[in-house]
């Protein structure tokens, strides 16, 4: 039965970086204010997770990696935050012990002494003593060890890294508040300073030319629709959009890849090829031809208008009103470009 369940695990954790995703989610919700990632071979040989948040209670650890251990799927809120997107939800813990070696160490910033579980292929271990400073560590390693799983990874740790560094800066950019670290085999991939600044974020992730080619965006509905190319931006009525900000670079600045347009709805971070589109859209023709800008924008949509659940372990989501939301993030687009006259 064992096996059965390492299997399935296997499938339902796709890649090191949706272990990775949820390990972050976990910190995040802890409150932390510190989250640093740290992987080895693109994840495949190791990650670990360090965080400063509120920990866990040594008496709590193995509920933490139990079955069904906190499900706290409630309410629609929780989906629209797309919270535990791995597997079952409140299992990602539990999952990821089913096909690896999981550390789990903590102390609650007011607890005198740390505490650290390991469960090994599914086999919980007990709870020790363990030296730790305030927050959580989550270590993986032997990640899908004697699953399928296992095999597509073995020659693909820079398709994985690539992967891995995809969630972390969609996390470190939705959190400037946070300061988020990736290293990767040892070496620094970027660390933000979580000082609350967007621009400050970007300097951190995409370097300087990037941060100081990057252009404001902050729009709602009052401020309408441009029509350099006959737009309407966004209807009367109950708006499909109730607001946009964020930064997009200058059509200079940009690469021969869509990797670097990160778009967020309330909050989440979210691959929607209509969000991916507009944005371009709203560059006209000033991109050079396959060049691609750097965008990175949070949607704020009225809450029921939003399916989060297109697929529970991708990033898709479907709008109930998909043009009014692609004319509204197009004219919030060419609404900031416009006002550095371009
Ligand atoms: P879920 O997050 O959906 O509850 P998980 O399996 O991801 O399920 O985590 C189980 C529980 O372990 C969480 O509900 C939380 O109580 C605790 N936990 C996990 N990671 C952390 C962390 N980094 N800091 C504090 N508590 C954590
Ligand atoms: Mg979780």
């Amino acid at each position: 039965e064992r096996t059965v369940q390492r299997i399935a695990a296997g499938e339902v954790v796709e890649r090191p970086a949706s272990v990775v995703k949820e390990l972050v989610e976990n910190s995040l919700d802890a409150g932390a204010s510190r989250v640093a990632v740290s992987v080895n071979s693109g994840g495949t040989e190791g990650i670990r997770v360090r965080d400063d948040g509120v920990g866990i209670p040594s008496d709590q650890l193995e509920a933490a990696v139990a079955e069904h251990a906190t499900s706290k799927i409630g309410d629609i809120e929780d989906l629209n935050r797309g919270v535990g997107t791995l597997g079952f939800r409140g299992e990602a813990l539990y999952t990821v012990g089913a096909v690896s070696r999981l550390t789990v160490r903590s102390r609650p910033p007011d607890a005198e002494a740390g505490a650290e579980i390991t469960v090994e292929g599914g086999d919980v271990g007990e709870v020790r003593p363990a030296g730790c400073p305030a927050g959580t560590t989550v270590e993986v390693d032997d990640l899908f060890y004697n699953t399928p799983a296992r095999e597509k990874f073995l020659k693909r740790t820079a398709t994985e890294f690539d992967h891995v560094n995809t969630v972390v800066t969609g996390y470190a950019l939705a959190n400037p508040d946070v300061a988020v670290s990736l290293e990767h085999d040892g070496r620094e991939t970027f660390a933000t300073e979580g000082n609350g600044d967007l621009r400050s974020a970007v300097l951190a992730v995409y370097g300087r030319e990037v941060a100081e080619s990057m252009i404001d965006v902050d729009w709602t509905p009052e401020d309408g629709g441009v029509d350099r190319d006959g737009s309407t931006g966004a209807p009367a009525g109950d708006p499909a959009v109730e607001r946009v900000t964020g930064l997009v670079s200058h059509p200079e600045t940009a690469r021969s890849t869509r990797d670097y347009l990160a778009t967020y709805v309330n909050g989440r971070y979210v691959t929607a090829s209509a969000l991916r589109e507009a944005t371009l859209d709203a560059y006209g023709g000033q991109l050079a031809p396959d060049r691609y800008p750097f965008a990175v924008l949070f949607v704020e949509v009225p809450a029921g208008d939003v399916d989060v659940n297109v697929h529970p372990r991708k990033l898709e989501v479907r709008f109930d009103e998909e043009p009014a939301v692609r004319s509204a993030v197009e004219a919030a687009v060419e609404d900031a470009l416009l006002d550095h006259g371009l």
